[in-house]
């Protein structure tokens, strides 16, 4: 269960994020819609702890951060390491190492930072590249795939830490237009399958599909947010309704 409120964040004078409140369920998936420069990426970064917000609360779980309270040095790090490693991100476009792999990309986090045995790790990677649909090709390296496969390995190393909640910030925005839906059907069978997801994206039918919640942020707010079929199907905000008119 994810819970965010009063979060704010600036940089320098340009207050980005105005006081965001908003829960997720567990087993839910929460997509974040709104215009280019509303505050979704510095929401999503924030969770993952990669940006410090100035002001609110964070809880993944049975981990609460309170932003405004965060004592300084190594007390704050280490309060905010707990907290990022509730999550995984899955970026837009994923730094696979080049002479490794898949599978052993995959395995590196589990089997490094995490210490875990090596063969339980591969297991895992296996069943994990499955869900991807890329169990036939662990052995293959990054540079024999295409940017969608790419991707997916990218997402099955953010699986192979077993975070509490899985993020995706515009993960097909780098890709040519036929290798998005594959990427987004992994996503999909994910959700399905039980994870928790906060998504940024801009593939509104996409939304439509596998939200559970959608927020609609606009200047740093949530202007609207509710059932995905309601505010991408009925918007109420005159903002929402303009947004989904110029996307659609
Ligand atoms: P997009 O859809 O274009 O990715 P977004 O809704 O995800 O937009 P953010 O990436 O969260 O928006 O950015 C919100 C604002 O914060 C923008 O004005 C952006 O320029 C600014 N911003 C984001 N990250 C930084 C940073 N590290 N330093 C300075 N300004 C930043």
């Amino acid at each position: 269960r994810v819970r965010v409120s009063g979060l704010e964040k600036s940089f320098g004078d340009n207050k980005v994020l105005r006081g965001i409140d908003f829960e997720a369920r567990e087993g839910t998936s929460t997509v974040l819609l709104g215009p280019s420069g509303s505050g979704k990426t510095t929401v999503l970064r924030s969770l993952n702890v990669l940006e410090t917000p100035d002001r609110g609360v964070i809880g993944i779980d049975d981990v609460e951060v309170d932003f405004a309270a965060l004592p300084p040095g190594k007390a704050g790090r280490r309060a905010s390491g707990l907290l990022r490693a509730q999550s995984g991100m899955v970026f837009q476009a994923h730094n696979l190492f080049p002479h490794r792999t898949v599978l052993e990309n995959v395995i590196e986090g589990p089997v490094v930072a995490q210490k875990r045995p090596r063969e339980e790790a591969v297991a895992d990677a296996r069943t994990l590249l499955d869900q991807v649909r890329l169990g036939d090709r662990g052995d293959a390296y990054p540079f024999q795939l295409s940017g969608g496969q790419q991707q997916r390995v990218g997402i099955a190393r953010a699986l192979a830490l077993k975070p509490r909640v899985v993020l995706f910030d515009e993960p097909t925005s780098a890709l040519d237009p036929e290798l998005v839906g594959e990427v987004l059907a992994v996503i999909k069978d994910l959700a399905a399958d039980g994870w928790t997801t906060v998504i940024v994206t801009h593939e509104i039918r996409f939304a439509e599909q596998v939200a559970d919640q959608v927020l609609f942020l606009d200047g740093g707010v949530i202007v609207e947010k509710g059932p995905s079929a309601r505010v991408i199907g009925d918007p109420r905000e005159e903002r929402t309704r303009r947004f989904l008119k110029r996307v659609l």
